[in-house]
């Protein structure tokens, strides 16, 4: 299996790459903001529970993420591999997705992040939160803390897969494109 986690901070292009990625490699995307932003328009419990903390720019709490992921993988079983994108977010998430997919004879390939220094991530979420509507792009103070909260809570995650010898960092300023093309080249060597 193919399974990579697209890394990086809130704004760097995670979601348009990923949407590319599936497409070349057929693979699952799981994008926990996406999920969670599903329940919150459905109004599930989990909507409620998650909308409380994404709309302060916090982590939603691991026991509850992890469930959720967990639950998205098991629902995929014939899948060739996964791109899990915003997750994971903290230690504890890494080593749970670890274990998830050491259950299951398989393990993450690599992690590529995409690099982009804060102020560019400012304006680029500022931007985005004019057509997409989401709430937590259009404050600069929930902004601020969600470039806080990545930069406490989720670099360390970067180090766990250091450690793994499986971190690539790809520069994500430029064209999409040429992002697309860079990160590609990671994966096919
Ligand atoms: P995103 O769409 O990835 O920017 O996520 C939007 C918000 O959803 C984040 O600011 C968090 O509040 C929440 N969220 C998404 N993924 C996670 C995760 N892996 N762990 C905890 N909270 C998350």
């Amino acid at each position: 299996m193919l399974n990579i986690v697209l890394f990086g901070p809130p704004g760097a292009g995670k979601g348009t790459q990923s949407a590319k990625l599936i497409e070349k490699y057929h693979l699952v995307h799981l994008s926990t903001g996406d999920i969670f932003r599903a329940n919150i328009k459905s109004a599930t419990e989990l909507g409620v529970l998650a909308k409380s903390y994404i709309d302060k720019g916090q982590l939603v709490p691991d026991e509850v993420t992890i469930g959720m992921l967990a639950g998205e993988v098991n629902k995929n079983p014939d899948a060739k591999g996964f791109i899990f994108d915003g997750f994971p977010r903290t230690q504890a998430q890494a080593k749970a997705l670890d274990e998830l997919l050491a259950s299951k004879g398989t393990s993450i390939t690599m992690m590529l992040a995409l690099e982009v220094e804060e102020e560019e991530l400012r304006k680029r979420l500022l931007l985005r939160g004019k057509d997409s509507g989401r709430a937590d792009d259009q404050d600069p103070a929930v902004i601020q803390k969600r470039i806080d909260v990545y930069n406490g809570e989720t670099m360390p995650v970067k180090e766990f897969y250091q450690l793994q010898n499986k971190y690539k960092g790809i520069d994500g300023i430029g064209e999409i494109e040429a992002i697309f093309n860079a990160l590609c080249a990671e994966i096919d060597k």
